[in-house]
């Protein structure tokens, strides 16, 4: 089958080293060639020069970009795909999009014979690697069939959410909770702390009791208290996702405050952390204000 995966980011090349072997044949694009020239010398992929030319003669094409925006823009940027496409090719879109977007993404190329489903993944880094990766996607069941052999090579549990634009209006929510979470873990830790009781203590309470969260379990022991922060996941891709699901919960007309207000705390982290910090990070922010540190006795 032969496959154009465009965008080799944090969890876009790890998605794609599982189509670099039979039965796929795959070509790479990336906006910075030296990553896709890398990835092509370390595994089974040739490398395209641009976007119009990896998707020229490809069945299933994949984008794993930051957002929706660089998603048209290697659509309809110089040298885009639009005009490249097969009829009968499906893009597989990956990134964590917004909703109208991949409706009138896939409004536009179902007019030139070319299906889209919106298939952004969750499960982070990790289970990118292992290939178990949770895929929310939103489309047409024959479609999906389709492009199923390349999604079931990086997903393990793989929901149709309903139509496109399904999968990412899921996706911001689930990222949502992910960062109110972080912001309600760290604040929940500095409380105590100021209050004179052991981190750990803390920790290991909440742990025990309802109060725990993937954050508390695995985030917090893993990278904030060892202060290792690994970059796994750019904390500029979270905002961005909770700003969807911020608009998306105002366009539907549904009362969020607690998403709105974390929209915010994620911003301002943002302005503060910049672009390349990890998602985690955000706990400084809220360290600093409490003049805390939370980190291992
Ligand atoms: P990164 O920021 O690590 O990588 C982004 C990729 O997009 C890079 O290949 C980058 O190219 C490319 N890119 C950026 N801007 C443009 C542009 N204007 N035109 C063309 N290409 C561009 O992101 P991730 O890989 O972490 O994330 C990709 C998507 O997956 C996002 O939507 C994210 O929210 C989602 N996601 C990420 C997870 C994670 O754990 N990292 C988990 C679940 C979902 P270049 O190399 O030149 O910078």
């Amino acid at each position: 089958m032969r496959v154009a995966f465009l965008g080799l980011g944090d969890i876009g090349a790890l998605m794609a080293v599982h189509l670099a072997r039979d039965p796929f044949d795959l070509v790479v694009w990336n906006r910075t060639t030296a990553k896709a020239t890398t990835f092509a010398r370390e595994h089974k992929a040739r490398v395209a020069a641009t976007p119009s030319e990896a998707v020229k003669n490809a069945e299933v094409v994949v984008t794993c970009l930051p957002s929706s925006v660089e998603v048209e823009a290697v659509l309809h940027g110089a040298e885009g795909m639009i005009d490249s496409f097969r009829r009968g090719t499906v893009l597989v879109d990956c990134t964590s999009g917004d909703p109208p977007t991949a409706r009138s993404v896939a409004a536009e190329l179902a007019a030139r014979g070319v299906d889209f489903i919106d298939a952004p993944v969750s499960g982070g880094t990790v289970a990118a690697k292992a290939g178990t990766l949770t895929v929310m996607w939103g489309g047409e069941a024959a479609v999906f069939e389709r492009a199923r052999p390349v999604i079931e090579a990086f997903g393990k549990k793989i929901v149709h959410a309903g139509p496109v634009g399904s999968g990412d209006a899921l996706k911001a929510v689930n990222n949502a909770l992910l960062a109110v979470h972080i912001l309600s873990t760290a604040e929940g830790l500095a409380v105590p702390v100021k209050a004179g009781v052991d981190q750990k203590v803390a920790l290991d309470v909440i742990n025990a009791s309802s109060g725990r969260s993937n954050t508390s379990e695995n985030l917090i022991p893993q990278r904030v208290l060892t202060r290792a922060f690994p970059r796994t996941f750019r904390l500029a891709l979270l905002e961005k996702d909770i700003g969807i699901a911020a608009v998306l919960a105002e366009d539907l007309g549904a009362r969020t405050p607690v998403i709105s207000l974390a929209a915010a705390r994620f911003h301002e982290a943002r302005t503060k952390l910049g672009e390349e910090a990890d998602h985690v990070e955000a706990v400084k922010m809220i360290e600093e204000e409490n003049s805390v540190e939370i980190r291992q006795q």
